[in-house]
């Protein structure tokens, strides 16, 4: 074929595309545009999913008269003067061309009035050419109507999704704008029903109870830190509500709304070992950066930007996060502590309060840990994080022990009632504090082996565990190569002092088969909840008194002591109310 010129209607039509793929495109674009022209007040009203007819009115700043046709050419802007204003871009739009796009694929009609105007401008446009433009009497602001979207492009109308999942993505996307900008008052209406409101009044959590119902907000904690030039507000969901993607989690960028994996990841890492893997939580954050340090042009629909310094943001996102959860993480058991009256408080005694290590069967398991002088407590933001036995802050109540339950759940008793607590989880939380804080100080925390052992693997294993010795060694493990897939074991973790490192090397190699996976933990990661699982004392197993109390001492001071690293809960916690209502003495 001949190369030619294409003709500018195609042009139109494949540049028109790139912006808008769908109705939700049309949306998103027109909201942005009132965003931009001050609107106090957002009016959406659907027909359908919005394919037939979407029309947007807002009380914004409206168009002049003498420029209502140049706002529809396209990359015809009043948001950008120079190129160097492309490097700090205060508004949502910027590139010219939603309105053009829009207009190219549809049947459009806008009426505006700016402010300084007297009278409005009414203007049709059908498939991108003018068909009428007139004076007319209008309130201030802007309503644009558009109608039979894609009626020139009959394959992109073919690939369109379902009603109902356009409908409920446009719902989505006016409650996430809703969200970024309490203030402003959003109405949505959908054949006639209104189906979305919020009043206006600048509070995040009234828009948050609209968009999620009174029962979950309840289950939201709130965010709200500032590290250096990044600032983040918002809400984050306590671990105990999740889901099972990361569709929940919504970001915004100075008031744009993003999709940016890695800050998504940030939020996800922030409930590391909170969290089952596979279950996400629930977040609206609002991200502010200076506008200088973020790049919006990278994505024709404005839904990708870019940091000047990613890590700088990743790292603020999960802390700000991670503090709000660690700070909920504690605090449940101790919010139900209420003062203690008379014959209540005299139940019990803190009688035998030891300091004493679990000396189970492992006796090197706690070497290193009681020498008292310890640093500060460490940023409990920080991932990894550590927890010091004595000199950390307590985060259950004082537990005292009642006894044992089928080998394997140790009963105790606190000022809110009774804990059931699963020895096994308990312990591998307690382990993996430990471990952690050791790892991040880096302290010895491997014990050389008395008699070499050997291990024998398969080639291909033999050269993945060869590639991982650094990662190994840092853990605690010193493997040295010996022959063909042999390996010499020199030093193990000395939590594992008593474990068979034979059967720890294989499971490690399945870890390491399975691999660092894109949000799932890191190899370094799983090795350690391996190393922690392996050590921890096993269900099944009887523990005398003093062990059981060295257990819930420790598990006193941990962060987070209510889920194992796993994320599933160490202890199942009856309230006093809770027992007094079973036996029916209370209402
Ligand atoms: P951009 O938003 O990138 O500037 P658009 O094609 O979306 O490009 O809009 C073009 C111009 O039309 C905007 O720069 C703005 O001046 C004007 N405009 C669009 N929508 C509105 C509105 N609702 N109220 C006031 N002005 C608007
Ligand atoms: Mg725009």
């Amino acid at each position: 074929m001949p190369i030619k010129l294409l003709s500018e209607d195609i042009v139109a039509q494949i540049a028109a595309g790139e912006v808008i793929e769908r109705p939700t495109s049309v949306v998103k674009e027109m909201l942005e545009n009132s965003i931009d022209a001050g609107a106090r007040h957002i009016h959406i009203a659907l027909s359908g999913d919005g394919r037939r007819r979407i029309q947007i009115s807002d009380d914004g700043c409206g168009i002049n008269m003498a420029e209502v046709d140049l706002a529809f050419a396209r990359h015809a802007t009043s948001k950008l003067n120079s190129a160097d204003d492309l490097y700090n871009i205060r508004t949502l739009g910027f590139r010219g061309e939603a309105l053009a796009s829009i207009a190219a694929v549809s049947h459009l009609t806008m009426t505006t009035r700016h402010t300084d105007d007297a009278t409005g401008t009414q203007l049709k446009i059908v498939g991108g050419m003018v068909q009428e433009q007139r004076a007319i009497g209008a309130p201030a602001g802007t309503v644009i109507e558009v109608e039979h979207l894609f009626f020139n492009m009959p394959a992109r109308l073919k690939f369109l999704k379902k009603e109902a999942t356009e409908k409920r993505q446009i719902a989505s996307l006016v409650t996430r704008y809703a969200l970024a900008y309490p203030q402003i008052r959003f109405v949505v209406e959908q054949d006639g029903r209104e189906i979305f409101r919020t009043n206006g009044g600048g509070n995040l959590t009234d828009v948050l109870v609209g968009a999620f119902g009174i029962d979950q907000v309840r289950d939201m904690l709130e965010v709200d830190d500032q590290y250096d030039d990044v600032r983040v507000v918002g809400f984050t969901s306590m671990p105990r509500m999740n889901r099972a993607d990361r569709s929940r989690i919504t970001l915004f960028v100075n008031g744009r709304s993003i999709q940016d994996t890695s800050l998504t990841y940030a939020v996800v890492q922030a409930y590391h070992t909170l969290l089952m893997t596979g279950r996400y939580p629930i977040a609206v954050l609002l991200i502010d950066v200076p506008p200088a340090d973020v790049d919006v042009n990278v994505h024709p629909a404005k839904a990708e930007v870019r940091f000047k310094d990613q890590d700088a943001v990743f790292t603020a996102v999960q802390r700000a996060v991670r503090r709000a959860v660690i700070s909920q993480a504690q605090t449940p058991y101790l919010r139900e502590r209420r003062p203690l009256e008379g014959a209540v408080a005299s139940d019990w005694q803190p009688h035998q309060q030891l300091e004493m290590g679990l000396n189970l069967q492992t006796p090197g398991q706690f070497a290193g840990h009681r020498t008292g002088e310890r640093d500060q407590p460490t940023d409990p933001t920080a991932i990894p994080y550590g927890a010091e036995a004595p000199a950390m802050p307590r985060t259950l109540p004082l537990l005292r022990v009642v006894g044992q339950v089928s080998s394997s759940y140790i009963v105790a008793e606190g000022p809110a009632g009774m804990y059931l607590i699963d020895q096994h989880a308990a312990h591998e939380r307690i382990l993996y504090e430990q471990f952690m804080a050791d790892y991040a100080k880096q302290e010895t925390i491997s014990q050389l082996m008395l008699a070499a052992q050997t291990v024998q693997v398969a080639p291909d294993e033999a050269a993945l565990l060869e590639s991982n010795l650094p990662v190994l060694s840092a853990l605690g493990f010193t493997l040295e190569a010996f022959g063909p897939n042999t390996f010499v074991i020199r030093a193990i973790p000395a939590l594992l002092a008593d474990a068979d490192p034979v059967e720890l090397i294989a499971g490690m190699i399945d870890d390491l088969i399975q691999g660092n996976t894109p949000g799932m933990a890191s190899i370094e990661d799983k090795i350690v909840l391996r190393v922690c699982k392996s050590a921890a004392v096993k269900a099944g197993q009887i523990l005398n008194f003093e062990q059981m109390q060295g257990l819930i001492r420790q598990l006193e001071r941990c962060q987070s002591p209510l889920t194992c690293p796993h994320g599933r809960p160490t202890m199942i916690h009856l309230s006093r109310d809770h027992l007094a209502r079973e036996f029916g003495r209370l209402g």
